[in-house]
């Protein structure tokens, strides 16, 4: 089947004020209708500008500077802002954990509701209706009938992020885009959203892109998974194969990072330091401050990402040598 999205060596650049700096470096990913995509990493591995830099919601500081977003074959990179503001909310929605774009403080969210449904669908009066409220239920809200008349201001922020989930779900984009869509809700309700998405990819065989630090969320919603750092992918493989046979250190030290069932969690402990700030970028491997394992080489010379499978890239020395065995494989044993 053809690709729904590709990205192909994505590189997006902040303005600071005094120099250019890159966030997003050589990323590039491809995504088929109906499949979820995984993408995880801390905070600050430019997850997130990735996914802005797909509908060029960079703001005035940031720009994609080299790189095609090929959406259906046409390169969005290049559009005309008109044009994919058009895109936006009918073939690609997004949803964010504090949703950026907001409910209008002027009108209902039954109006805004059945408005944005209406845009997409051409469904009746009454059908319109009842498929609003019938998403307000969906996302967990509790009387629906009675939120159709409220204005954004009568609910909390965690309603009108539900809200927002509604809406995005409501027009059945090709592609959704959630960035860190449940972290802000309670468990019970972040089950239904999940749900609620795999619902949507089942009906509609929408594509999604799930961006989260949640490795749960990923197992049980991905098909695929692209690990981030510093603004670089360094791994990505199929769920199974990342949960089963990580390669890259960081992959690692992040699945060594989830909380045991006997309760026991134990944070990052498998990776000592923090991700390194964009304006300073070490040189060679962009994780060698951090990685056990961290060679002369590595601190000079900066991996690429190489195929080491089916399907299954890493950015690390170590994986380049079909005949090395990773260090931490060997001290597990
Ligand atoms: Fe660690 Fe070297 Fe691999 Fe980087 S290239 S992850 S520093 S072993
Ligand atoms: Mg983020």
């Amino acid at each position: 089947m053809a690709n729904l999205l590709e990205v192909e060596r994505l590189q997006t650049v902040f303005w600071t004020g005094q120099e250019e700096v890159t966030s997003v470096d050589e990323v590039s990913f491809s995504l088929k209708a109906g499949e979820t995509v995984g993408i995880v990493g801390e905070s600050g591995c430019g997850k997130s500008v990735t996914s802005l830099s797909i509908l060029r919601l960079l703001g005035q500081h940031g720009r994609i500077k080299q790189g095609e977003i090929r959406f259906n074959g046409e390169n969005l990179a290049v559009w005309p802002e008109n044009k994919l503001r058009r895109l936006r909310g009918r073939e690609i929605s997004m949803i964010f954990q504090e949703p950026m774009t907001s409910l209008n403080p002027v009108f209902t969210i039954g109006s805004q509701l059945t408005e944005m449904i209406r845009q997409h669908t051409t469904l009746s009066r009454k059908e319109t209706r009842a498929r609003a409220v019938d998403m307000l239920r969906k996302v967990g809200l509790p009387h629906a009938e009675t939120l159709m008349k409220a204005y954004p201001h009568n609910l909390s922020g965690g309603m009108r992020q539900r809200v927002m989930i509604a809406m995005a779900l409501a027009c059945k984009p090709k592609l959704l885009i959630a960035d860190e869509p449940t972290t802000a809700l309670d468990v019970t309700i972040q089950a239904q959203i999940l749900e609620l998405m795999k619902e949507l990819r089942q009906e509609s065989g929408a594509a999604i892109m799930l961006i989260t630090h949640d490795l749960g969320v990923v197992a049980e919603m991905a098909d695929r998974v692209v690990v981030m750092y510093a603004g670089q992918i360094v791994e990505e493989a199929d769920v199974f194969t990342l949960f089963r046979e990580p390669r890259h250190p960081y992959t690692q030290g992040l699945l060594e990072a989830i909380p045991r069932v006997t309760g026991d969690v134990r944070r990052l402990a498998a990776i000592p330091g923090a991700v390194p700030s964009i304006q300073r970028m070490p040189a060679g491997c962009r994780f060698h401050n951090r990685c056990a394992w961290a060679t002369e080489h590595c601190r000079k010379e900066t991996p690429p990402l190489i195929e080491t499978g089916p399907d299954h890239r890493v950015r690390c020395w170590l994986a380049s040598g079909p005949a090395i065995t990773h260090p931490l494989k060997e001290a597990r044993v």
